[in-house]
């Protein structure tokens, strides 16, 4: 008898139910003229009204509908009877020494009585730019053999408000909003525009199978008139999912990262088991037609680094040529090991042989020291359900200190 492969891809446990009382943060304008005309604004003023609380919401970064001041009275009071400008609830934060700062947040259940979910997203602080790296789902619907986000089960997808959430939750934490007062501390720059300027969908989750929800998070984020981060600010980071990813260029337009790790199919097939569905040169063929893509515009390419796997010379070189004609960067990702995992982080010494021959074909600085090493060695004094996110947490904080 010969035993079942595992599941290519997870079902989710859950679908997300909105509180009660829902918060507007994150909405997009047409959820927000939706849930304008359930409280009787009618048609043809929520155009108007959608714009205003676009501006309080998105732009100004408000937490109390009595500060939306260019709102009547009247409807501000309506809003506050059946909305909530909640944002996901911040339960732990920790702070590096070099102003690397991650929060575990909390988002509802969908189950009444089960615990609420969380997810972590982490915030990197460059002399020219602040990173937030963000998850789309509470687990992952695929089970990549390094990951430990893959191990565990899929809860649920984010929609499109919890995805901003963590943004606009991120920007509550720093003082990044107009009005505010700016956080200040290790790290954090004391001048410049904003606090975040970056986004990394690099933390739980498949990006690309939570598509919608993940285009319209990514368009509320890049609206010019409200959070505004540009796409060319914001990379999307997939294990390969080939069908959507020609759909991500033409629908979401941000910059495109790809976790390889292979070069060889028979071993990707292991290490990114979605690699049997969509096998590399297929992989690759969506990358050449990725929209955009130009020398301006490159393909981020994320190769993890695993002692004696995929970690020889001859993969470097056979890497190097499997990226010819495609614009492309290539970023070295250390091993993040975990309870359990059955890879170690290739040496060092070994790292540097393999960044050397990248190097040498032309793709800049393909490895860079990784940040925030206090307080990921400080991972595993949060409590249980922080645990199983921490070597997560940690990979993220890697594959963000070497994105360029
Ligand atoms: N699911 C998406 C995005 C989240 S993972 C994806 O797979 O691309 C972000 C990056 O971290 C991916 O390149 C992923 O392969 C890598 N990664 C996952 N676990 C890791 C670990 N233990 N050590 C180092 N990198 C890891
Ligand atoms: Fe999911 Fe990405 Fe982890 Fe693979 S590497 S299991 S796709 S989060």
């Amino acid at each position: 008898m010969t035993a079942l492969a595992p599941a290519l891809e997870k079902t989710p446990l859950e679908t997300y139910v909105a509180p009660d009382k829902p918060s507007l943060v994150g909405m997009t304008r047409a959820e927000l003229s939706d849930k304008l005309g359930e409280i009787g604004v009618p048609e043809r003023e929520r155009k108007m009204r959608v714009q205003q609380l676009w501006h309080w919401l998105h732009f100004r970064g408000v937490t109390d509908f009595d500060r939306m001041t260019s709102v009547s009275k009247d409807l501000r009071g309506k809003l506050a009877q059946a909305f909530t400008l909640d944002r996901p609830e911040v339960v732990a934060e920790q702070i590096s020494s070099d102003g690397t700062r991650k929060w575990l947040l909390r988002l509802p259940s969908g189950l009444r009585g089960e615990r609420p979910h969380e997810v972590e997203c982490v915030y990197i602080p460059e002399t020219d730019r602040g990173t937030l790296c963000v998850s789309s789902q509470v687990g992952c619907t695929l089970n990549c053999s390094f990951c430990h986000t893959g191990t565990q089960r899929l809860v649920r997808n984010l929609p499109a408000a919890e995805i901003v959430g963590q943004i606009v939750g991120a920007r509550d934490r720093l003082g990044d909003w107009p009005d505010m007062e700016r956080a200040r501390g290790p790290g954090l720059p004391t001048e410049g525009e904003r606090f975040v300027s970056n986004i990394v969908m690099m933390g739980m989750g498949e990006p690309l199978y939570n598509f919608e929800a993940v285009r319209d998070g990514l368009h509320v984020a890049s609206d010019g008139e409200g959070i505004s981060i540009s796409k060319r600010r914001i990379t999307l980071s997939t294990s390969g999912v080939v069908p959507n990813i020609h759909r991500a260029g033409a629908e979401i337009g941000t910059m495109l990262a790809i976790s390889l790790h292979a070069v060889r199919d028979d071993l990707r097939d292991e290490l990114v088991p979605l690699n049997r569905k969509y096998p590399i040169a297929e992989l690759l063929d969506a990358c050449r037609n990725y929209p955009g893509v130009s020398n301006a515009r490159r393909i981020t390419f994320e190769y993890v680094m695993l002692k004696g796997v995929n970690d020889s010379l001859a993969e470097a070189k056979e890497l190097v040529r499997l990226l010819k004609g495609i614009p492309a960067k290539i970023n070295l990702i250390p091993f993040n090991p975990w309870p359990g995992s059955r890879y170690e982080c290739s040496d060092w010494e070994q790292i540097e042989k393999f960044s050397e021959v990248v190097f040498n074909a032309g793709y800049a600085s393909p490895v860079r020291t990784p940040r925030g090493r206090d307080i990921l060695a400080a991972c595993g004094q949060l409590k249980s359900e922080t645990e199983k996110l921490s070597a997560r947490e940690r990979m993220a904080l890697r594959a963000m200190a070497m994105t360029d």
